[in-house]
């Protein structure tokens, strides 16, 4: 895995990094891929969606197209949701990634429209984007693999540990100690996982039409 080292602290920027994967894909359909920076910060930064705060965990700004991480939220990753290893760290990058490849092909501003028509659904709506974003995550991972061969024993392990532990079900337990499904907005751990693995195994991006998925 190709490690940053910024402060003396080891940052995975595989998929930031190395734009390898997205290019060619990108290029297969005739368009070009224009990677998105990686901002580090930590406490709150300015963004141009606003104030970024560690709290919001990682987040992606459609506005700037730039990938906001607190560093903290990688040992919150590794202690409070048991979920260690470099993979989960990489998965998480490529989460936010994948939000920018939606910005990109023109997804994200059609979702921000479909929000607005239909307002009692945003939820709902998000909740695909969301796991659209995990689908497309698994793509990366998958291609990434053939282009570096950069898995190891257990990565894909960490990887679906992480998305099984920052599922909204898991995260809303963990804060209240119950579930309210309708505030679901990323989907469960187990829709997260599944459609993690939809886009690792089939390594194409057509597999991750979340919007059209009857179950998701
Ligand atoms: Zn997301």
């Amino acid at each position: 895995m190709s490690l940053t080292t910024l402060g003396g602290k080891k940052l995975p920027t595989q998929n930031v990094g190395e734009p390898d994967v997205w290019n060619r894909v990108f290029k297969k359909f005739g368009r070009q891929y224009k990677e998105p920076k990686l901002v580090i910060f930590s406490g709150t930064t300015r963004t141009a969606c606003g104030t970024g705060q560690s709290a919001m965990g990682p987040f992606y700004c459609p506005a700037d197209q730039k990938v906001y991480i607190d560093m903290r939220f990688y040992q919150e990753l590794q202690r409070k949701f048991r979920a260690p290893g470099d993979f989960a760290q990489a998965y998480v990058i490529a989460h936010e990634v994948g939000h920018h490849v939606q910005k990109l092909l023109g997804i994200a501003d059609k979702v921000v429209q479909l929000k607005q028509r239909h307002p009692s659904s945003a939820n709902k709506i998000q909740v695909r984007m969301e796991l659209q974003a995990d689908c497309l995550s698994g793509v990366w991972a998958n291609l990434n693999h053939q282009l570096h061969n950069r898995l190891q024993p257990g990565d894909i392990e960490e990887g679906l540990n992480a998305a099984n532990a920052i599922g909204d079900d898991m995260i809303q337990k963990r804060q209240q100690g119950y579930v309210v499904p309708d505030a679901f907005t990323h989907g469960t751990a187990e829709q997260r996982v599944r459609w993690f693995s939809t886009g690792y195994k089939a390594g194409r991006m057509d597999v991750c039409d979340t919007f059209k998925a009857s179950k998701l």
